[in-house]
């Protein structure tokens, strides 16, 4: 089955690459948010920010259990549980995301408000209804997204809402950028690309109403050049455990998105129709 492809090449993706992932973003597994491009955020704020930016979304309190789909090592789902008082359920398909995610919550006194488990976000282990919001940060890129949205519209109760940050395509694609886009998506493990216009038909067939969709990449666009000067400033020690086609790979990856562009990065919110209103 093709979902069940893709599912397994992204877990075999990041079990080979982690150590890479932690050295690139610490415990926030995604792009950075500039609110401007030049206005001085640093990295790690930047990381923190698009964080936020999903969160704030989410609009979620204490009597809320949202589930997070594909929480890495669970930096954004902690975050969730702590400054919302939300209870927060963490899924990955990599185990040792999961034990690094447990670890770090018991860390944060949060064992209570924010778990974790092993599962596959194409079939999750909870039943219809059990969850009053989701986000998904950079986790759909990997898979197929009928089914996956299909999965997380059928776990959500009626009027809860997803908040995802997703790849997209809304800039012309030009013969040398799709040549990026198939490289970045063989050596990421990416699932296809779909043009912004195609996500409201998409979550509509899964069951969701789009409520905000917001191509946000001038916003995230400043994350590539941060990867490549993280990656340049570790090399040593990254070549050492990658090997150097590995990291000259994933650099001429980073030189190609800078000069030629990647995909559009997408934050989006969808509802599940019925029920009480949440925001
Ligand atoms: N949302 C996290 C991690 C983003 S990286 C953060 O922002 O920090 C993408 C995550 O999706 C990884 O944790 C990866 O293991 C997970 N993932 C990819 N495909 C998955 C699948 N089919 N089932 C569960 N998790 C998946």
């Amino acid at each position: 089955m093709i979902t069940e492809t893709t599912s397994q090449k992204a877990q075999a993706y990041y079990e080979q690459a982690e150590a890479m992932y932690v050295s690139l973003y610490g415990p926030n597994f995604h792009h950075g948010y500039w609110p401007r491009p030049d206005d001085g955020t640093t990295y790690e704020q930047a990381l923190e920010n698009l964080t936020g930016q999903i969160i704030d979304r989410v609009g979620a309190g204490p009597r809320d259990r949202v589930l997070d789909v594909g929480c890495g090592i669970g930096g954004p789902a902690i975050r969730l549980a702590r400054t919302t008082g939300a209870h927060v359920v963490g899924i990955s398909n990599v185990a040792t995301q999961v034990e690094q995610a447990t670890a770090r919550a018991g860390a944060e006194n949060l064992a209570g408000q924010a778990r974790f488990e092993q599962a596959d976000a194409l079939e999750m282990p909870f039943p219809d209804d059990s969850f009053d919001a989701a986000i998904a940060i950079e986790s759909l890129i990997h898979m197929d997204r009928d089914p996956a949205l299909r999965e997380i519209a059928r776990v959500l109760r009626p009027g809860g809402v997803l908040v995802a940050a997703d790849f997209c395509l809304n800039a012309v694609v030009t013969p040398e950028r799709q040549r990026v886009l198939d490289r970045y998506r063989d050596l990421d493990s990416l699932s296809s690309f779909h043009r912004l216009d195609e996500f409201p038909p998409m979550l509509r067939r899964a069951g969701l109403e789009p409520v905000e969709l917001l191509d946000a990449s001038s916003h995230v666009e400043k994350s590539v050049k941060m990867w490549w000067e993280r990656t340049e400033a570790d090399l040593e020690n990254l070549t050492d455990q990658y090997g150097k086609q590995e990291l000259d790979d994933f650099i001429g990856l980073f030189d190609d998105v800078i000069n030629h562009g990647g995909p559009e990065y997408l934050i989006f919110t969808a509802r599940k129709p019925g029920g009480p209103s949440r925001n």
